[in-house]
């Protein structure tokens, strides 16, 4: 899977995702990343890409025309790579206005062979261009950062671990929060005690059964407890009454 960001600040971006699994995942090719410098595309000569907003009010807007071209020239070498085979990728426009990003959009998102991210700054962008190219506005919560470059991290992150080989134990993003509806249940490892604090027994018996169902008890407990909206979510899709 190819992920592309579209962005006026580039090293955010790379020195963000080449670190950690993710890093990783690069070295060994599950997953790729490219930042591309939106100012590369502007046709002004003091490389501007941002100018104030009509009708007045603060703050400055990123241009159509740079967005636009820095867009197409990423649409045009994708297709390039692909012998023109594939339909135009999708091009997410991470805003605050966006439907909120959450792990079933990861996993859908996580089917695509390319993704294309398109991070505001400053006001945002000028909405002509956001007509044309963007095909899912995306964000990852209700409040205002400065710029698109941190949401698109936090999705292009859910997203890549749901790639095939990225985590090492494919199992973890099934047993992980949301994997099955549910928040994940408490997890404990060595020392055995901590300050007084013994990890509980069912853990060490070695009975898989009674440990599956003890996890399971205690997901449905904290799911309860911490989310009401998750739990009556899953109370209702899986019919029963706890
Ligand atoms: N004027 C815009 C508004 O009120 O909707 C906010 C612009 S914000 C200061 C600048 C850029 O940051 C946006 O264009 C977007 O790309 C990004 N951004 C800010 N908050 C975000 C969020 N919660 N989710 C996704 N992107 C966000």
């Amino acid at each position: 899977m190819y992920f592309h960001v579209l962005t006026l600040f580039p090293e955010m971006i790379m020195d963000g995702l080449n670190n950690s699994i993710l890093g990783r995942a690069m070295e060994k090719g599950c997953i790729r990343a490219e930042a591309v410098n939106i100012r590369d595309y502007t046709l002004d000569k003091h490389q501007k890409v941002d100018d104030y907003t009509y009708g007045g009010g603060a703050g400055m807007l990123m241009q159509a025309q740079p967005v636009y071209d820095c867009v197409q020239a990423v649409i045009d070498r994708i297709r390039h790579r692909n012998q023109e085979e594939i339909s135009t990728p999708r091009i997410i426009y991470v805003t605050p206005q966006g439907r909120v990003f959450n792990q079933q959009m990861a996993k859908e998102f996580a089917g695509e062979e390319d993704l294309i991210f398109l991070c505001g700054h400053y006001e945002g962008i000028d909405e002509r261009v956001l007509e044309e190219v963007v095909t899912d506005h995306v964000s990852i919560g209700d409040y205002v950062l400065t710029g698109g470059e941190l949401p698109a991290m936090v999705m292009i992150d859910a997203i890549a671990r749901l790639v095939p080989g990225v985590l090492n134990n494919d199992e973890s993003a099934m047993t992980d929060s949301f994997g099955n509806g549910l928040l994940e249940y408490p997890q404990y490892s060595r020392p055995r005690v901590w300050r007084d604090k013994e990890v509980p027994p069912v853990l060490l018996s070695g009975n898989h059964k009674l440990i599956e169902k003890w996890r399971l008890e205690k997901s449905i407990e904290r799911t309860k407890e911490q989310r009401p909206d998750l739990y009556e979510k899953w109370r209702m899709e899986n019919d029963c009454c706890k």
